[in-house]
C-alpha cells in the first residue's frame, strides 16, 4: 500500500469519529503524493507522516463559570499544540456549541501548512470550547473567558503558543482573555494576538483575513488573465472574515450581493451595504433579518444557499463544509470563474474536485485566508520590539505576504507537475518547509 494511504488509514483508525480531522488529513496527504513519492525512503524511515498527523500535545480542560442567574455552568476547553517545527504554536480559539476535539484537530492540522506558507516563523495550533457566546450577556462572556484562561495560561506564552480569535472569539473575548493572563502571570506580554489597539494590538489585524483573501484572489485572477473590477461576488457568512472581504472587494471595484448567517441569507442586488452590516453585526450583535430595514430592496431567505445566486466569484467565509457538490454544480452552471476560501475547509472534497475539474480557479483556505495569521505574526513582531507600525506599513506587508503565498503555491504546483492545481501547490509548499525543519531537528 502507498505510504500516504497507510497513514490515512492509520489516522482514521486512531482517531475514531473525528470526521473533520480525517477529511483535513485526506485532503492534505492526497495532494502530497508527488513529493512523498519522490522522498518515500527517507520519509518512511523517519516516520515523517506519522509524526505530522500526531499532535505534539493535546490539552483538554474543565471551564466552570457562573451565569447571570447565579447558576454554575460547565464547558470543555481545548488547546491542540500540533507542530512547533518552525516556530511557537499559533492558531485561533473557536467558541461554538459544535466544538469537539475533531474540529480543533482539523483546524490545528490545517494551521501547520497555512502558517508555513506565510513564510513567517510560526508553528501550528488551535483551541476553543463548546461554549456558545450567542445570547450571552457581556458579564457571562467575561466570566467564561476568565475561567477559560485560568487553565489555558499554564500552557501558552509569547515564545510558546500564541492563540488568537476564530468563530465566536473577537476583540471583546481577546480583551477578557488577555486581562486574565496578565493578572495571573503578572506579565504584560504578547501571549495573544487580535488585542485591542490600546494594549498591544496591531492595526489591520481586524481587517486582515478578509483583506488578505482579496489580495490573494486578485493575484490569482491577474495571473490567469482576469481582473476583479466589475465582477459580481457571492459571500457566505457575515462575521469578521466576511465583512472585511466585502469591504475590500468593493474597494477593488467588485460588487458583493450576498451574506449569510446560521439562520438565513441575504441577497442585495444593489450590492451589500457594508456600513449597515457592520452596525448590525459588530455593534448591535443582531441577526441578518435586520438588514432589510436598512435596504428595503434586499431579500432575506431561510431556505437554500447563497450559491444559487449567479456570480463570477464565490467566497465562502462562514464555516467548514458549507459548499457542497450541488452548490459547486450551481456555481459552474451559472458561469462562476473563481472560488477562494475565506473560511477553513468550507468546500467539501467532492465539491472541490468538481470545481477544479470544471476549470474554476480554486484558492484553498490555507492560502487564501492566511492573511489573518500572517498579521497576527506581525503583531507578535511589534510586541517584541515594543513598537506599533502604521496601518499603511502593516497593509503593505500583508499585500506582499499574500502575493508571496500565491507565488509559492503556483510554483510548487508547477514543480510537481500539476500546474494550476492550487490545492496541491499550497499543501506541497506549506509541507516542504515543515518537513525539512522536522528532519533537521531529529527525533
Ligand atoms: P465569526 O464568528 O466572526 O463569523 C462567523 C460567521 O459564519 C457568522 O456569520 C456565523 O453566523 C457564520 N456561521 C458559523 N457557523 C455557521 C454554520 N454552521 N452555518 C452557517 N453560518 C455559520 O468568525 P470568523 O469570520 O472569524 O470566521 C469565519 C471562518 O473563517 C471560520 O472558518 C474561521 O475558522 C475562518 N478564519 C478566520 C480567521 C480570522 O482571522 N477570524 C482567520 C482564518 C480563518 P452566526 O452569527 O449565525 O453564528
Amino acid at each position: 500500500m502507498a505510504y500516504v494511504d497507510e497513514v490515512i488509514e492509520l489516522v482514521v483508525k486512531k482517531n475514531p469519529g473525528e470526521i473533520e480531522f480525517h477529511q483535513a488529513v485526506k485532503e492534505v496527504l492526497e495532494s502530497l503524493r508527488p513529493i512523498v513519492d519522490a522522498h518515500e525512503e527517507v520519509y518512511r524511515r523517519e516516520a515523517l507522516l506519522e509524526r505530522l498527523v500526531e499532535p505534539e500535545r493535546q490539552i483538554k480542560f474543565r471551564v466552570p463559570w457562573i451565569d447571570d442567574k447565579g447558576q454554575v455552568q460547565v464547558n470543555t476547553g481545548y488547546r491542540v499544540q500540533f507542530n512547533s517545527a518552525i516556530g511557537p504554536y499559533k492558531g485561533g480559539l473557536r467558541f461554538r456549541r459544535s466544538v469537539y476535539i475533531g474540529i480543533i484537530k482539523f483546524l490545528g492540522f490545517e494551521q501547520i501548512f497555512k502558517n508555513s506558507l506565510t513564510g513567517l516563523p510560526i508553528g501550528g495550533g488551535k483551541g476553543g470550547s463548546d461554549f456558545d457566546p450567542k445570547g450571552k450577556s457581556d458579564r457571562e462572556i467575561m466570566s467564561f473567558c476568565k475561567s477559560f484562561m485560568t487553565e489555558l495560561c499554564k500552557h501558552i506564552g509569547a515564545d510558546v503558543d500564541v492563540p488568537a480569535g476564530d468563530i465566536g472569539v473577537g476583540g471583546r473575548e481577546i480583551g477578557y482573555l488577555f486581562g486574565q493572563y496578565k493578572n495571573i502571570k503578572g506579565a504584560f506580554e504578547g501571549c495573544l494576538t487580535g488585542k485591542g489597539l490600546e494594549f498591544g494590538g496591531s492595526l489591520v489585524r481586524t481587517e486582515a483575513t478578509g483583506y488578505g483573501l482579496l489580495y490573494l484572489l486578485d493575484e490569482m485572477l491577474r495571473h490567469n488573465g482576469h481582473e476583479i473590477s466589475g465582477k459580481t461576488v457571492t459571500v457566505s457568512g457575515s462575521g469578521n472574515v466576511a465583512i472585511y472581504a466585502i469591504e475590500k472587494a468593493h474597494q477593488l471595484g467588485a460588487k458583493v450581493v450576498t451574506v449569510s448567517d446560521s439562520n438565513g441569507w441575504v441577497y442585495d442586488p444593489d450590492g451589500i451595504d457594508v456600513a449597515a452590516l457592520k452596525e448590525i453585526k459588530e455593534q448591535k450583535r443582531q441577526r441578518l433579518t435586520e438588514y432589510k430595514k436598512y435596504r428595503p430592496n434586499s431579500e432575506y431567505h431561510e431556505d437554500g444557499t447563497v450559491w444559487s445566486i449567479p456570480c463570477h466569484i464565490a467566497l465562502p467565509c462562514a464555516t467548514q463544509n458549507e459548499l457542497h457538490l450541488a452548490d459547486a454544480q450551481a456555481l459552474v452552471d451559472n458561469g462562476c470563474i473563481a472560488v477562494a476560501e475565506g473560511a477553513n475547509m468550507p468546500t467539501t472534497l467532492d465539491a472541490t474536485k468538481y470545481l477544479q475539474q470544471h476549470g474554476i480557479l480554486f484558492a484553498p483556505g490555507k492560502a487564501a485566508n492566511a492573511g489573518g495569521v500572517a498579521t497576527s505574526a506581525l503583531e507578535m513582531s511589534q510586541n517584541s520590539e515594543r513598537l506599533s507600525w502604521s496601518f499603511e506599513k502593516v497593509d503593505r506587508r500583508l499585500q506582499r505576504i499574500m502575493a508571496g503565498i500565491f507565488q509559492k503555491m503556483a510554483d510548487a504546483a508547477e514543480r510537481y507537475g500539476v500546474p494550476g492545481d492550487y490545492v496541491a501547490g499550497a499543501n506541497i509548499a506549506g509541507f516542504e518547509k515543515v518537513a525539512n525543519a522536522m528532519l533537521a531537528q531529529g527525533i
